[in-house]
């Protein structure tokens, strides 16, 4: 039995709710009892990820991995040159941990 997120336009109270596919979505806040629920997909799904655009596998492969290298490349650069940096003969930690 799937979670379904739900949240209020009107009051922005968010909740989940188990229900079977077939159940009809909810409409009723439960909280302010205005027909401005709408119901989000939940992440067990696998099908959204929030926020960015990369939605699909086939994404994955190509453009997703250009994102991640982009993002992850000057990070491991930079920390690895640190690492090579020091303890040999740098002048970082004096020469402390040799
Ligand atoms: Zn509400």
């Amino acid at each position: 039995m799937p979670t379904y997120e739900y949240h209020c336009d009107s009051c922005q109270h968010d909740f989940e709710e188990f229900q079977y596919i077939k159940d009809e979505p909810l409409k009723k806040c439960p909280k302010c009892q205005k027909n401005k629920l709408r119901r989000l997909i939940s992440g067990g799904s696998a099908v959204v990820f929030r926020g960015s655009g990369f939605y699909q596998t086939d994404y994955r492969s190509d453009a997703y991995k250009k994102a991640a290298k982009a993002e992850t490349a000057p990070k491991t650069e930079s920390a690895a040159s640190k690492q090579s940096a020091c303890c040999s003969g740098c002048s970082g930690c004096g020469g402390a941990k040799e």
